[in-house]
């Protein structure tokens, strides 16, 4: 019997607070797509794993983090461009919030500034720092951490993962239509139900699970959505509703992900909405198990 995986990179602004031009759609909807995503796994009673940024559990901060090793400018945004939008610095309401809620969320670990872990520039003190920073601001909410995810999907010093205590990530992504090359083929592949493969949690060679992606929900927008939104069914949810048939009669892990950000208008929380009540029907009607990232590592080990 399979299992249905959901994980979400939380972040507000601190996803984007190295852009030289951040995108202004996604940052403000950031908070609003937080909420409306917790919504829905309770209106479901259906669990996730949050990753969320570390940083965003302090309630206040003086823009310079000293003790942190980061790379020069690295908090620049906060305390210039940004030093009057608390909203995209600091969320411990939205994380309390996750805390609280029936559905049994999962709090994890996305770094504490989101830091690119794959980055030569990211030294190991400062990944370290990243990570040990984030493990102590979320000792304060009596959390934790058993999973990680790596900003941007970037993995890199998995060995201090495991020397911090963490028992699971979610590994590099690849999905299958990036190994084809023609952009029709890579066209039909986004609609093909059949494409997005359920995945296997493996344990590493430093004895953390990996818990890889089957499907980022929100992987083509723009025009190909404005193309494939002619067809009579969003084409994520037939593919998300196709890989949990499978997971419910298989071994597999279908690990669908998202940021909240991706909510920005009203068919983006629709096309959630569809495939977490599908998930909760198959759950209901079939041996099919929705689990945290966490829940998976455990078996897995
Ligand atoms: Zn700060
Ligand atoms: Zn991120």
């Amino acid at each position: 019997m399979g299992s249905v995986v959901f994980s979400i990179d939380a972040e507000l602004g601190w996803g984007f607070h190295d852009y030289s031009n951040p995108p202004t759609d996604r940052i403000e909807s950031a908070r609003p797509g937080w909420k409306t995503l917790l919504e829905i796994f309770e209106t479901y009673n259906v669990p996730a794993t949050w990753a969320v940024v570390g940083h965003l559990l302090l309630e206040d901060c003086n823009g310079i983090h000293a003790d942190h090793p980061a790379v020069d400018g690295w908090f620049a945004r906060e305390r210039g461009a940004w030093r009057d939008r608390r909203d995209l610095r600091f969320g411990p309401d939205l994380v309390e919030a996750i805390a609280e809620a029936d559905a049994g969320h999962e709090i994890g670990c996305h770094s504490f500034s989101h830091v690119l872990f794959d980055d030569p520039r990211t030294t190991r003190d400062i990944a370290r720092a990243e990570l040990e920073t984030a493990i102590e601001v979320a000792r304060t909410f009596d959390i934790e951490y058993e999973s990680f995810v790596f900003p941007r999907n970037a993995v890199g010093h998995r060995e201090l993962l495991a020397e911090t205590g963490f028992s699971c990530y979610r590994g590099a992504a690849d999905p299958p239509e990036s190994r084809l090359r023609r952009p029709l083929e890579k066209l039909l592949a986004t609609i093909d139900p059949q494409r997005v493969e359920l995945v296997e949690p493996t344990v590493d060679k430093h004895g953390l699970v990996d818990v890889p992606p089957s499907l980022f929900c929100f992987r083509f927008e723009g025009m190909p959505r404005a193309v494939v939104e002619t067809l009579a069914e969003d084409p994520i949810v037939r593919q998300a509703k196709h890989a949990i048939d499978r997971a419910s009669r298989t071994d597999g892990v279908f690990h669908a992900w998202l940021h909240p950000n991706n909510l920005q208008a009203e068919r983006d929380a629709r096309r959630m909405e569809s495939i977490i009540a599908y998930a909760a029907e198959k759950q209901a009607t079939s041996d099919l198990r929705i689990e945290t990232m966490a829940d998976v590592a455990e078996r897995a080990q």
